[in-house]
């Protein structure tokens, strides 16, 4: 198995000094959840550096912009970038867009559009889910119809993260109407968010963020932004969703929560006690400490075997785990702060400047890429073999 601790010293200390260097106290943030445009502007700016290190195409063909380097340097990257909550920028253009482009993308198509987004130059948003279409993905009823070289797409995409702040919308659409099965006749397509016929509009989230409503009536798409072949969205979608190398490290983002609230609980007194001496506290931090290192563990085995080519179910379970322990960590956290940590930020008697309130109330969206009921299905059927 690969020991994450014994190895890439020098790698991992590069990156913690970037880290040092260019994300200052008080900087991180979760882009999902906050609108605030002086934190944006800064996400701008960060990223725009790890750009300049060459980092967003850390594991891509060096013809592609990328830097050709191994995917345990870049879950490195990514777990020490997650650990300081860094503010990074276009996600979806790193991970599902790549991912697609690298698996399915044709010659010309990675040539360009993968350094345009190693260099910043278009961010992407996902356009996946319909208000028909959730966890049921191939319901989708979004189409497209050639219109001499373009294509005309019609139809909806909602809850779209970065809608309003992206330059292109990765979206699966129906191409084949006639497709026997639903899951065929699908492709995917870049869709300009600034052409005519697209409307953007907003859908608040209950912890502050935004999301969107994509409309787009009859917009023209030109050939070139047909993602590979026309109807292979699925394959593409299943191949590839996310396998550009960029994981999404969740315990790794709880690592930091839990510094600040084991560092709340050495100087909060409850009764005349500080928290930390409290037998029931420290029971509740443990049990933290034990789902965070038990999705460690899980996230490395899913690693190692990528790397050694074994199939393995570790990285779906982690999955599982990591999305379920999103709201145990919010419950157990106000469980061992008591009532102060309900209040917002605004509040001078906020436990944790409000950061409490705010990991409560973005527990409620870990159905984001996918449920965990969902997720425990997949595991069920396709892991473990039941039947469906
Ligand atoms: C913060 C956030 C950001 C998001 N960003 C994006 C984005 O950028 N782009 C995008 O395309 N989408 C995005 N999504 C949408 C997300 O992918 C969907 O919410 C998710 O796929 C679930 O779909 P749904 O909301 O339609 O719920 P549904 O599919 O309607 O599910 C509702 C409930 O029923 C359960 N359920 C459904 N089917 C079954 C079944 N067969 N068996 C058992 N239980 C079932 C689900 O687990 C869930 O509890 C985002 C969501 C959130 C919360």
């Amino acid at each position: 198995m690969v020991d994450l601790r014994l190895g890439y010293d020098d790698w991992r200390a590069e990156v913690r000094q970037f880290l040092a260097d260019e994300l200052p106290p008080g900087k991180e943030f979760y882009l999902d959840y906050d609108e605030a445009e002086h934190k944006w502007d800064f996400a701008v700016e960060f990223t725009k550096k790890v750009s300049e290190k060459g980092w967003i195409g850390l594991t891509w063909p060096r013809a592609y912009g990328g830097l050709e380097r191994s995917v345990v340097e870049q879950y490195i990257l990514l777990e020490e970038f997650h650990r300081a909550e860094a503010p990074l920028l276009n996600l979806i253009g790193w991970s599902l867009t790549a991912g697609m482009l690298l698996y399915g993308g044709t010659e010309e198509q990675k040539a360009t559009m993968l350094p345009e987004i190693a260099s910043m130059k278009t961010i992407w948003a996902e356009g996946l889910t319909e208000p028909g279409a959730g966890s049921d993905l191939a319901g989708l009823t979004t189409s497209a119809v050639p219109d001499g070289d373009d294509w005309l797409v019609t139809g909806q995409k909602t809850y779209t993260t970065f809608g309003s702040r992206s330059d292109l919308l990765l979206a699966i659409v129906r191409t084949d109407p006639s497709a026997k099965r639903r899951h065929e006749g699908l492709s995917f397509f870049g869709v300009d968010l600034r052409a005519p016929g697209v409307t953007v509009q907003p859908l608040w989230n209950i912890a502050g963020g935004r999301q969107n409503h994509i409309f787009m009536d009859q917009v023209r798409v030109p050939a070139s932004r047909l993602i590979g072949e026309v109807n292979r969205g699925w394959e593409y979608i299943t191949r590839s969703f996310y396998t550009s190398g960029v994981p999404f490290l969740r315990h790794s983002t709880m690592e930091r929560k839990y510094r600040l609230l084991t560092a709340y609980c050495t100087t909060a007194k409850r009764g005349g006690r500080l928290l930390i001496d409290d037998p029931e506290v420290r029971g509740k931090l443990a049990e933290i400490d034990i789902m965070m290192e038990v999705q460690r563990v899980l996230a490395e085995t899913g690693l190692s075997d990528t790397v050694n080519g074994r199939r393995s179910d570790a990285t779906s379970i982690y999955q599982v785990l990591a999305k379920e322990s999103i709201p145990r960590f919010a419950q157990l956290a106000f469980e061992i702060v008591g009532p102060l940590g309900q209040l917002s930020g605004e509040s001078p008697y906020a436990a944790l400047h409000g950061e409490l309130q705010a990991w409560y109330l973005q527990a409620f969206g870990n159905h984001a890429a996918g449920t965990p009921q969902i997720k425990r299905m997949v595991l069920a059927t396709r892991g473990l073999g039941l039947p469906k």
